[in-house]
């Protein structure tokens, strides 16, 4: 297995970035390009020669970056169709040959319809795009709350030590949502004192591991007991339940 090492680094007002090099394949790649100074300066921070773009999805604060970024790389971009700075289309059930890994890609359509996540299965990492937040999801902009909610299976399913990147820092504001709907959940009470302090001291709460967000991310309890007893929702399907913890959400 080869050993990667990753970079995050904070773009836009609450955007993240990522930058994944392997040393033995001499490759590095980006997720997502939110913006192509902060993109470049984390390059050149690292040392790193960008020769791959892995894009999640078609919003502006993902891809923005991507024309500048490849003008001064001339590195292959990799992601949906449909996104015109894309060089090599992908779709859910390719597998990416990239850095060593045997890169799975999965569509998680919710947030947009053309949403792909991307696994590293030996180094058991996942790029969740705006599928997946710390104790959140995304809003359910072009696909339905029902389709939405197959996608975060297919998410939890992976390996429980999923070391996961996300598109953006909202933990803090999950959190506070995820309490008035789970608050009798100790993991998540504790986890929000953390979240709390490092928040305060400036510091990102990402990435996470995907045990964590089955402990304490209400948008993969649906199934939880003490969550549907609170919406008086004891018979619903999970899908039912998640899409009325992403309406609440919506609202709050
Ligand atoms: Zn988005």
């Amino acid at each position: 297995m080869s050993k990667l090492a990753f970079h995050q680094y904070p773009c836009l007002s609450d955007n993240y970035g990522v930058l994944v090099h392997d040393v033995a394949a001499g490759e590095t790649f980006a997720v997502d390009v939110p913006d192509a100074d902060a993109t470049l300066a984390a390059l050149a921070a690292t040392g790193w020669k960008l020769t791959h773009i892995l894009v999640t999805h078609h919003h502006d604060d993902h891809i923005q970056g991507i024309p500048a970024v490849k003008a001064a790389t001339a590195c292959v971009v990799i992601g949906p169709a449909g996104i015109a700075a894309v060089d090599r289309a992908v779709a859910g059930g390719d597998v990416v040959d990239l850095a060593g890994e045997g890169i799975r890609v999965i569509a998680t359509p919710g947030h947009t319809l053309d949403m792909l996540n991307y696994f590293l299965p030996g180094a058991r990492v996942l790029f969740a795009g705006d599928t997946l937040f710390a104790m959140g999801c995304g809003r359910v902009f072009e696909g339905t709350p029902a389709q939405m909610w197959a996608s975060l299976e297919k998410l939890m399913a992976l390996p429980a030590d999923t070391m996961i990147y996300c598109g953006h820092e909202y933990t803090l504001a999950n959190g506070r949502f995820a309490l008035t709907v789970d608050g009798g959940n100790a993991a998540l009470v504790a986890r929000m004192k953390e979240v709390e302090a490092l928040r305060g001291q400036g510091r990102p709460t990402l990435p996470t591991v995907l045990d964590l967000e089955l402990a304490t991310n209400p948008f993969l309890r649906a199934a939880d007991p003490a969550i549907r007893a609170g919406l008086g929702m004891d018979r619903a399907s999970d899908a039912e339940v998640f899409a009325e913890l992403r309406e609440r959400k919506n609202r709050g």
